[in-house]
């Protein structure tokens, strides 16, 4: 599949509706496959982050989450079809299996927020099969007993919600062990999928404002958004020598 390499970051380059197919296909296949949705924030961690780097593009798919990473594929002169967010590929997903009948594993968010989430799901789709939910807040060395936990309910897709870089480094620790064949790593989804977050109305994602949105609505997040100048600028000034070489 192509990709476009982004502060070194290898992003499919995929639109929506192919992701959630290739998703589904992942599902029926053997092994286990890691799926991340990277947005400006997360990209630029990895650049300051090798190890971290490596994990994401370690991912089976990996998709350009925010207008930040498709302005920055278009300035690196090899642009990706649209953005294809993770809470999108999400509902996407979950709209499927719910007639499929895969066995769905919620993980992440604070205590009863997963509960939460599973009850909006089941109203919305009664037949879904959610097989276990489970907060994200956790010792280290309890790792092995949720690995334990979600193989225990025969999970086919679990939903990594612990918030970058913990959740795509939790599923890289973990993939050999999980005997699931699809881990999303997907943030903050599972808040809104429970209503504790809101997602920006359509309007602002499609004007690409969905963080001005976000800001007015957790002004806390103001220093993590300092994120997105700083990726801008990287890309631009850097961008080009990642990319060079690379196949359109
Ligand atoms: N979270 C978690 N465990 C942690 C840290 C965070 O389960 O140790 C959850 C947090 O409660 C939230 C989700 O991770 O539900 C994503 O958080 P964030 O706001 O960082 O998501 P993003 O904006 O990246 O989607």
């Amino acid at each position: 599949m192509k990709k476009t390499n982004i502060l070194g970051v290898y992003v499919d380059k995929i639109t929506y509706e192919e992701a959630v197919e290739k998703i589904m296909k992942m599902l029926n296949e053997p092994g286990n496959h890691a799926v991340y949705t990277p947005n400006s924030e997360i990209i630029l961690m990895a650049y300051k982050d090798e190890e971290f780097c490596d994990i994401l593009n370690s991912a089976d798919l990996l998709t350009a989450d925010g207008i930040g990473v498709v302005h920055a594929a278009k300035i690196v002169k090899n642009p990706v079809p649209e953005r294809v967010a993770g809470f999108d590929i999400s509902c996407g997903v979950l709209d499927e299996v719910s007639r499929t009948g895969h066995r769905v594993f919620l993980f992440g968010g604070k205590p009863g927020v997963a509960e939460m989430a599973m009850e909006t799901l089941k109203d919305e789709y009664p037949l879904m099969n959610i097989v276990g939910v489970r907060d994200g807040y956790f010792a280290p060395e309890d790792s092995d007993a949720i690995v334990d936990e979600i193989n225990a309910t025969g999970a086919d897709l679990v939903f990594v919600c612990l918030g970058a870089p913990k959740q795509e480094k939790w599923i890289f620790e973990n993939r050999d062990k999980l005997n699931c064949h699809v881990m999303m790593g997907v943030g903050g989804t599972i808040d809104v999928l429970a209503g504790t977050a809101e997602r920006a109305p359509d309007i602002w994602c499609d004007m690409g404002f969905e963080w001005l949105y976000r800001l007015f609505k957790q002004p806390s997040r103001f220093f993590r958004m300092m994120a997105l100048p700083k990726f801008a600028l990287t890309v631009i000034f850097k961008g080009r020598k990642f990319s060079q070489g690379d196949d359109e």
